[in-house]
């Protein structure tokens, strides 16, 4: 099997006596997207730190397309695209000038900042002060520095966060083109709908742990439980919802006795949600 693109291994960090990350492991597949959950707090952030390099472990190790995140470090990050919180752009430059200046940075020779505004959907704002730009511009903006140096490892923050429809479609697209070309996408996120409808895989992390791991649908078959909610009608003309759990030794009998005492209005199914699951095994939700 070809090595993995990130193999991280018993990764921990503390600020202080608060440990942050605790022996955390996973691999990440070329051309995988890798979805991180977890709530504000459980040590997303932290964990991108380590593996781009803005901090050093304490234990465990992280390799990067086989490089040691410590000790080969620079070589590391010249393969990493990066949108986070802390992207800065450069609020007095235009888009053009931003990505430009990215580009002399990160050495790409015969770098087109025009087409890859493009593919954003930023033509046409080019040339304004990135200061002008609205939340959703700047995200876009932000993505197209990460793709700037063609990444095999692309590291994405809540990428669509505040995006309309339109524009989150082509954030989704860039995702898709980016790993059908073989990179590699950690994605962190508390949106646990994007993460199900990009990711591969994804982990859920809780008080710095990894307290699952695996595809979505295989979560879903695992943890999750399958329901019908029965819409039912009243003579007094009330409508009344009913829930009845799939997969269980009862249920022909409930969906049944249903439609037998019933006025069954209207029936569909159910599949959980990541966000179910991650309470199902937190106890807690994947927002605040
Ligand atoms: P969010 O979704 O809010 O970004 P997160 O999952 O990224 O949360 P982290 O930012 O990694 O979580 O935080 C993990 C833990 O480390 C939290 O308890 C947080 O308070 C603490 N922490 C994070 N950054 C620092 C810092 N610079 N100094 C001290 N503690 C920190």
């Amino acid at each position: 099997m070809a090595s993995p693109a990130i193999s991280v291994k018993d990764l921990s960090f503390s600020y202080g006596d608060n440990l942050a990350v605790d022996g955390i492991s996973f691999d990440v597949a070329e051309g995988e997207v890798f979805g991180f959950l977890g709530p504000n707090g459980a040590g997303k952030s932290t964990t991108v730190r380590l593996l781009t390099g803005q901090l050093t472990p304490q234990a465990g190790t992280a390799e990067l397309l086989g490089m040691d995140i410590v000790s080969e470090r620079k070589k590391a990050q010249q393969e990493m695209g990066i949108s986070y919180e802390s992207t800065n752009l450069y609020e007095q430059l235009n888009a053009v000038e931003n990505l430009n200046l990215f580009a002399r940075l990160y050495k790409v020779a015969d770098f087109d900042a025009m087409a890859l505004l493009e593919r954003v959907g930023l033509s046409g704002r080019e040339k304004e002060h990135v200061a002008n730009y609205s939340k959703g511009m700047k995200q876009r903006l932000m993505m197209a520095r990460a793709l700037v140096s063609r990444p095999r490892l692309l590291f994405l923050d809540e990428p669509t966060d505040g995006l309309d429809p339109v524009s989150t479609q082509t954030v989704h697209s860039l995702i898709e083109t980016a790993t059908r070309e073989g990179a590699a996408v950690f994605l962190t996120t508390h949106d646990m709908v994007e993460a199900d409808k990009l990711s591969d895989r994804v982990a859920f992390i809780h008080e710095g742990r990894i307290v699952a791991l695996d595809t979505p649908a295989a979560l879903k078959q695992r943890f999750g439980m399958r329901a019908l909610k029965v819409e039912v009608g009243h003579a007094n003309g009330q409508t009344e919802l009913r829930e009845v759990a799939l997969d269980e030794a009862g249920t022909a009998q409930a969906v049944h006795d249903l439609f037998r005492d019933e006025h069954v209005l209207t029936v569909h199914s159910e599949e959980a949600t990541l966000e179910d699951i991650f309470i199902d095994i937190t106890g807690r939700g994947l927002q605040g």
